[in-house]
């Protein structure tokens, strides 16, 4: 195990400690408007975006990380949220999480290149089920490096699996990605990356992917209570971030990197909160 497991000390406590409440107190009607809005930028009008604008942002300089929240009254939270994501996982508390029961349907591959990064549209149908919540896969996109941290060190790149359920709780399932043998799955999304950043979206008659092809085979995870890591930064977020990462070639990696060198919000402060694994 890569992590520094806090193992032993910890699962005489964890078994004394009743399972921890999720997020889903959290979630009020003022954060699942602002959540519809993720992926900022440009008010595209589409269901992530929730027909909003609220400027746009990026990864360096005046638009980067640091300036979120000064961009937009509705990007307070990038700056004054206390949970904040992502973090580095470095200790978990051993704990008896659920399973995820994943109910996945094939997905007509739609590629769109937000500006921020490469997303894929999933339409209504996939689920994924953890304890009480059944959540529905609304969208797919990558980072470069990963985001969340795996005892001090990134990955090449991390994938987030974007689900919400009908409450307006949001998990993201985060799959770290390291460089070894191909992903076919990952190469047909690629290849139809736009060019061009914008709403647009690259499609093809007939051509599907799985998002099980995005999953290590090893059902393990760490959990957490964070946030969107891009604006406007919405608390209330389940992550579970897969303990096994997936490969992609080298190729792979420098043909994402080509168009997004560089896409990930920095790590934020722990300010006290567990994340728990099995
Ligand atoms: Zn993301």
């Amino acid at each position: 195990m890569f992590i520094r497991s806090i193992l032993l000390a910890s699962t005489v406590l964890a078994l004394s400690v009743p399972a921890v409440a999720l997020a889903c107190d959290m979630c009020d009607k003022k954060m699942c408007k602002e959540k519809m809005c993720m992926s900022g930028g440009k008010g595209h009008g589409d269901m992530n975006h929730g027909g909003m604008d609220h400027g746009t942002w990026g990864y360096s300089g005046k638009k980067g990380p640091a300036f979120w929240g000064e961009m937009d009254a509705a990007n307070n939270a990038c700056t004054q949220g206390k949970a904040q994501s992502p973090i580095n996982v470095a200790q978990f508390m051993k704990g008896d999480l659920p399973d995820i029961a994943f109910a996945y349907q094939d997905i007509p591959l739609k590629v769109k290149n937000t500006g921020h990064s490469v997303e894929v549209t999933v339409p209504p149908g996939s689920t994924a089920t953890i304890g009480e919540h059944v959540y529905d896969l609304k969208q797919i996109h990558f980072h470069t490096p990963s985001e969340h941290y795996m005892d001090g060190a990134p990955y090449p790149m991390e994938a987030h699996l974007y689900h919400t359920d009908p409450e307006g709780h949001t998990d993201v399932i985060a799959v770290m990605i390291k460089v070894g043998g191909e992903n076919t799955t990952i190469g047909q999304i690629w290849s139809r990356i736009p060019a061009e950043a914008g709403a647009e979206e690259v499609s093809e008659e007939g051509v599907v992917i799985s998002a099980y092809d995005l999953l290590p085979a090893s059902p393990g995870y760490y959990t957490y209570e964070g946030s969107l890591t891009t604006p406007p930064c919405t608390e209330g977020v389940t992550w579970t971030i897969m303990q096994q990462p997936i490969e992609i070639t080298q190729e792979q990696l420098g043909a994402f990197q080509s168009i997004f060198a560089h896409n990930a919000r920095p790590l934020q402060d722990l300010n006290g909160r567990v994340v728990k694994g099995d």
